[in-house]
């Protein structure tokens, strides 16, 4: 990238970027790529669905047009690899379906539904603007699409009262202020310290260990029957370690590991052995 670029060219050019990358563009570009691939007729009858993988999905109107479409699919997704390179495309699959109709009405009629806003002129005309030094066409077009719908589900969130989150600032509604995303983040990084310290301290009582990481009873619960289920699994499958043995032993008698003999060890986990082999 040159570095003479203006500020705001050079945001562009990270968006750009980034969203080129995105499956929900990626699956865009093959749709409006659709008609150039497989002519104009077939077009009509049929459109892509799905990208997924190095799989893209193609629906038809009926078993006619797919068994046409099937005919040509080697052709096809040759067009398309060469095309679209970076998708690394090797396969097609076909199944019947239609297309939503996107006739405007019907378009305003679900942007109602989801209370979506419409921008004014002279925001679309400033999304435009910012994407006007972009030379592919069809690429421009989607990015001011994608922009023009982000920005009217973000206008609109503002106006229902969303704020920033305070960790990664996408608009939240939660009254914390930290979005789902953040939450779930924070969640399992706290059920990875608990595991951790429940690890190293297979007998510590629940008290010790909110006590000592700072968590909640249900966390603490989780973690431990985390670890409880994982240890019988890798008994069920014969490949657990002696180290995990005797934490398993120690979580479930609360006897510290260093108490624990062997044969404590042994008579209380020759149970689960023996329940893996009944099966
Ligand atoms: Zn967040």
């Amino acid at each position: 990238m040159a570095h003479n670029l203006s500020p705001l060219q050079q945001a562009l050019a990270a968006w750009t970027e980034q969203w080129k990358e995105q499956p929900q563009m990626r699956l865009y570009r093959l749709q409006e790529s659709w008609s150039e691939v497989v002519g104009k007729i077939l077009a009509k009858k049929s459109f892509i669905g799905q990208y997924e993988g190095a799989t893209v999905t193609v629906l038809a109107d009926n078993s006619v047009w797919l068994n046409e479409l099937f005919i040509q699919r080697e052709k096809i997704v040759k067009k398309l690899a060469a095309r679209f390179p970076e998708y690394t495309i090797t396969d097609l699959k076909f199944r019947t379906g239609r297309r939503a109709q996107q006739t405007p009405k019907k378009a305003a009629e679900k942007r109602e539904q989801e209370h979506i806003p419409a921008l004014t002129a002279a925001q679309k005309e400033e999304v435009a603007a910012f994407f006007a030094a972009v030379s592919d066409p069809t690429l421009q077009q989607s990015l001011i699409h994608l922009r023009e719908r982000q920005l009217a589900l973000e206008l609109a969130r503002r106006e229902a009262g969303f704020v920033p989150c305070t960790i990664c600032q996408q608009l939240t509604d939660a009254v914390d202020g930290i979005c789902e995303m953040c939450k779930l983040r924070a969640q399992a990084q706290e059920r990875h310290a608990v595991t951790r310290y429940l690890k190293k301290h297979p007998a510590a009582s629940y008290r010790d260990v909110i006590a000592a990481v700072g968590t909640s009873e249900s966390m603490y619960a989780q973690a431990r029957q985390y670890l409880i289920y994982r240890t019988l699994d890798h008994i069920y499958h014969r490949v657990e370690t002696a180290a995990e043995q005797v934490m398993l032993a120690s979580l479930l008698t609360g006897i510290e590991p260093r108490e624990l003999t062997e044969d404590h060890v042994h008579n209380l986990l020759a149970k689960f052995a023996r329940k893996a082999e009944d099966k």
